[in-house]
């Protein structure tokens, strides 16, 4: 099966972030449930990005250092690997991970919702989600 995998900065991404950013806990738990492989790469410790992601009751597949997303690719089998951030060193560290980058004001759109159309192992869900049916505009 096709795998996707997304990380997300915290801090001005995370809208539990300081400051707050536009991506949700839906969005992620959306994604979540496309079978992507979702977690954070984040300044802050593992201990503190694992906080966070359980007082909002998300059960993330991985928490990782910024400077260290190259060990989040060796760790996790995927087709698409892609990281979410709001400053030029999130896009920086991206690159050097061999990650594709996403800005957070552009993930707010939940563009990797159209990433299994294309893979063929779309989900019923990922069907409605992509009609609209689950009620977000695209
Ligand atoms: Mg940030």
């Amino acid at each position: 099966m096709t795998r996707m995998l997304i990380s997300f900065d915290i801090d001005g991404t995370m809208e539990f972030g300081d400051p707050p950013g536009g991506v949700t806990v839906e969005m992620v738990k959306k994604a979540k449930e496309l079978g992507f492989i979702v977690g954070s790469c984040s300044d802050r410790s593992l201990g503190a990005q694992q906080a966070l992601w359980d007082r909002h009751n998300l059960e993330v597949d991985f928490v990782s250092l910024k400077h260290l997303l190259s060990e989040v690719m060796v760790k996790f089998e995927a087709e698409k690997y892609c990281h979410i951030g709001d400053r030029d060193l999130d896009q920086q560290f991206a690159f050097l991970a061999a990650f594709d980058f996403i800005w957070n004001y552009d993930a707010t759109s939940e563009p990797w919702l159209t990433w299994s159309d294309v893979s063929g192992s779309q989900s019923d869900y990922s069907v409605a989600v992509a009609n609209g049916v689950s009620g977000k505009s695209r």
